[in-house]
């Protein structure tokens, strides 16, 4: 099944399925990486894009290479997966890159790319924390390593943050933390609550974690820190200097159409998902069968608006009654302003000119607010 292609802008996710070794916190799906196996891949992967070429008819607006450990491309290979693909310089292109790759020999043939932002796996300012996780670079490597990527022209660069580890596993506290992040001077930070899924390694030492008002305090020390440092927060985990809010993941939040390649990936064209399998063996096959929007998923109209309502409800911003109307050609209903009504009277919503945007208080429990709304479509 093939669905009716979107409307511009268009955004394109594509997974790199291979990592060094494993995370013990990680429950992604993640292969052992050998030059053979990501050769293999990419040849799967240029395939699969020259499937869609007939789609790819309009300037994109973000290209995003996830993973997995995307940096274990070369810059060869990168320039392979995005040769022939529309960019212009308002194209936002991220390669999410693990610290370890981060080196003089490979930043240097990076720049030769159109890849223009590093996300960079860096996670913790603290190596006792670090080497609980499971990742193998040091706290004192990233000053240079940061230092190096601007040398190479990288001026937009995003950190990871993952916070809620055992008080146990902490060598430092969390604004000490969050001041040597800061001491890195990045234009924004995606902030993470560690949750351990019962397949990953750590969570079979049954570690003691922190509980949720301890939790709750920990969200909002780094929401106050980074916003008083000028790292305005825009999304439930996100953070950024003016300007250089992440156009890939605000595609997502405002269900933008995106395409996804590679392994496990999954799309959303209106009004399908679809998803490609996990596993290799099937994501092969499907790729040399021809298999284009494989699983795709109709939505429901209804369906559709709880997903753009959960969705946009992440921003700071929240959603705009008139844009709904704009996506649908039709009111929110009379059931959700009564919801809504009630969720700004306990303090959980914010309300305004035909703005409904969830309240500080209400952030860190976004997920109940969110759904009690979306229950009144
Ligand atoms: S956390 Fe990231 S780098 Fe670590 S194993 Fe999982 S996918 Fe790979």
């Amino acid at each position: 099944m093939e669905p009716g292609f979107p409307p511009s802008p268009l955004s394109i996710y594509i997974h790199i399925p291979f990592c060094l070794s494993r995370c013990g916190y990680c429950s992604f799906y993640s292969l052992p990486f050998s030059k053979t196996a990501m050769q293999e891949y990419l040849g799967v992967l240029l395939r699969e894009k020259q499937l869609y070429q007939g789609y790819l008819q309009g300037t994109l607006t973000s290209i995003y290479l996830g993973g997995g450990t995307p940096s274990l491309l070369s810059a060869g290979q990168i320039l392979m997966l995005l040769e022939g693909l529309i960019i212009n310089s308002d194209t936002e292109i991220t390669l999410e890159i693990n610290p370890l790759q981060i080196t003089c020999d490979y930043l240097s043939e990076l720049a030769k790319t159109p890849v223009n932002r590093l996300s960079i796996g860096l996670q913790s300012m603290d190596d006792k924390q670090l080497a609980w996780l499971g990742r193998r670079h040091r706290a004192d490597q990233m000053e240079q390593k940061i230092s190096w990527c601007r040398e190479f022209g990288y001026r937009n660069l995003s950190l990871d943050l993952i916070y809620g580890l055992p008080e146990a596993q902490c060598e430092i506290g969390l604004q000490e933390n969050l001041q040597a992040f800061l001491s890195l001077k990045p234009q924004h930070l995606s902030c993470y609550l560690l949750s351990l899924e019962e397949d990953c390694a750590l969570a079979a030492e049954g570690p003691s974690l922190p509980g949720d008002d301890q939790l709750s305090l920990q969200y909002y020390t780094i929401c106050d820190t980074l916003s008083e440092a000028g790292l305005l927060q825009y999304e439930i985990s996100n953070f950024s200097l003016p300007s250089h809010t992440a156009k890939h993941n605000l595609a997502y939040w405002k269900s933008s159409d995106y395409l996804a390649w590679g392994a496990s990936a999954a799309g959303w064209i209106r009004p399908h998902r679809y998803q490609n399998p996990a596993g290799l063996k099937d994501y092969y096959h499907n790729v040399k069968a021809s298999i284009l929007f494989p699983e795709a998923e109709n939505c429901s109209l209804e369906q559709e608006q709880c997903d753009w309502l959960m969705m946009g409800l992440r921003l700071n911003e929240g959603i705009r009654s008139n844009d709904f109307v704009q996506r649908f050609n039709c009111d929110l209903p009379a059931s959700f302003w009564a919801k809504a009504d009630q969720l700004e009277r306990l303090g959980m919503l914010e309300l305004g000119s035909g703005k409904v945007a969830l309240s500080k208080r209400a952030r860190f429990v976004s997920n109940s607010v969110i759904g009690e709304l979306i229950q009144c479509i």
